[in-house]
């Protein structure tokens, strides 16, 4: 029989290849990833500075020592290029391949940065290990970085570069850091403590041109404005990688759509991770992706399992001010109460009869987030 094919190698291949293990030892799995299948955490990147490591040293077990351990096949360094789903087939780059199951976990890419200008080609992103090679080349014996974008990776890599000594120039479109998960009060907090260690903020601006100086780059914003710097580094989004399966006739909508079992619209084809809108939810953070893999590893397996969430706070790593969000529901109807502390800002997302619906914690507040998950959860 054909094996049960994995696409992808990041958090999300990786962790269902192990849930599928620890309840079957035997049936014929195999990984297919466009890298080199070398497993690492991915939220590891943005704080890695101030760990005191590199590329290297976040890298973890090889692909053949993960078949190995696995009892799986892994095929690195093979791209994917087209789905057969009446012949339950893929199409390679390295040739055809049988599926029984197909499990795409093809993550998410960067939005486009959207720079003119002769040196937008150098503008960096880090969506993966390789990415952070390249970048700690890039800011080598380099002072200045302006990060383009002040969500959850933008403060997270600012904060980290600030704290090893570099110049951060952030541009940001919002008015305040963070400003889809938490309010104003939260954000500008974060914002503050940032700009303490040294971050400038350029709120509400755009960038529009880059261009190669004699010392670096000129970065243009929209209001005329030039930032000098060494390194520039996008962080303004991800968006799931959903190419292959619309050319498959696989349905997508933000991400690949599935049901609660994880199932696209198309038999025997499953999505998982950030490339996957699970009911209409596409959540690209690593605890919605573990609940996944233990539920389509059971389904998988003989089990079905349909994915239920527990309520996922999102730990934003800025250690100079940290972060805790548990965003409302998408048109959740209600309002944020914010309480401002000497050392932290706790808002809550209340509906109109005052049930709590999320949260957005800062500083020392973020200790209460244990007991808020609690309430939300009765
Ligand atoms: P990916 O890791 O992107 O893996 C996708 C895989 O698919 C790759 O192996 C790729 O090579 C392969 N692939 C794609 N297309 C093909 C193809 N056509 N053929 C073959 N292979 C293909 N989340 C948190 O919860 N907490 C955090 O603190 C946090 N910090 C983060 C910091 C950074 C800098 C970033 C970028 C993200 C962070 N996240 C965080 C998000 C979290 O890391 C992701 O949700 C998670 O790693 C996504 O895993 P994935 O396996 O779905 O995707």
């Amino acid at each position: 029989m054909p094996p049960i094919v994995i696409v992808g190698s990041g958090l999300a291949g990786y962790t269902l290849l192990k849930e599928i293990r620890k309840r079957d030892s035997a049936t014929p799995v195999m990984l297919v990833t466009a890298d080199d299948g070398t497993f690492y955490s991915k939220p590891n990147l943005s704080n890695a500075l101030a760990a005191g490591r590199t590329a290297a040293t976040l890298a973890g077990a090889s692909a053949d020592r993960l078949a190995a351990d696995l009892n799986a096949t892994i095929l690195t360094r093979t791209r994917v290029t087209a789905i057969d789903p009446a012949a339950k087939r893929l199409h390679s780059d390295g040739g055809e391949l049988e599926y029984d199951k197909l499990i795409l976990a093809l993550g998410a890419d960067p939005i486009p940065h959207g720079l003119v200008g002769a040196g937008a080609p150098e503008v960096l992103a880090v969506n993966d290990l390789a990415d952070y090679a390249v970048f700690r080349r890039a800011i080598g014996g380099r002072q200045r970085v302006a990060v383009l974008g002040g969500g959850l990776i933008g403060c997270e890599f600012a904060n980290d570069l600030a704290h090893a000594g570099f110049e951060v120039d952030v541009v940001h479109l919002g008015d305040w850091p963070l400003e889809r998960l938490s309010p104003a009060e939260a954000g500008q907090r974060l914002a503050d403590s940032l700009a303490a260690l040294g971050v400038t903020w350029h709120f509400g601006r755009t960038t529009q041109r880059i261009e190669p100086a004699a010392d670096g780059y000129r970065l243009a914003l929209d209001n005329g404005q030039t930032i000098a710097t060494d390194v520039v580094l996008s962080a303004i989004g991800l968006r799931p990688r959903t190419q292959l399966a619309r050319a498959a006739g696989i349905p997508v909508g933000r991400g690949i759509q599935t049901n609660s079992l994880l199932e696209t619209g198309v038999a025997n084809v499953y999505a998982m991770g950030d490339c996957a809108e699970v009911n209409g939810l596409n959540l690209p953070y690593v605890q919605p992706l573990m609940v996944q893999a233990r539920a389509l590893a059971a389904t998988l397996t003989g089990v079905p399992t349909e994915v239920a969430y527990p309520a996922m706070p999102v730990m934003v790593k800025t250690p100079a001010h940290p972060v805790a969000v548990l965003p409302p529901r998408i048109g959740a109807a209600g309002s944020w109460q914010v309480e401002c502390g000497d050392s932290g800002v706790c808002a809550l997302h209340l509906d109109i009869r005052g049930r709590l619906q999320g949260f957005a914690l800062t500083g020392s507040e973020t200790g209460r987030r244990t007991t808020l998950v609690k309430a939300l959860a009765a």
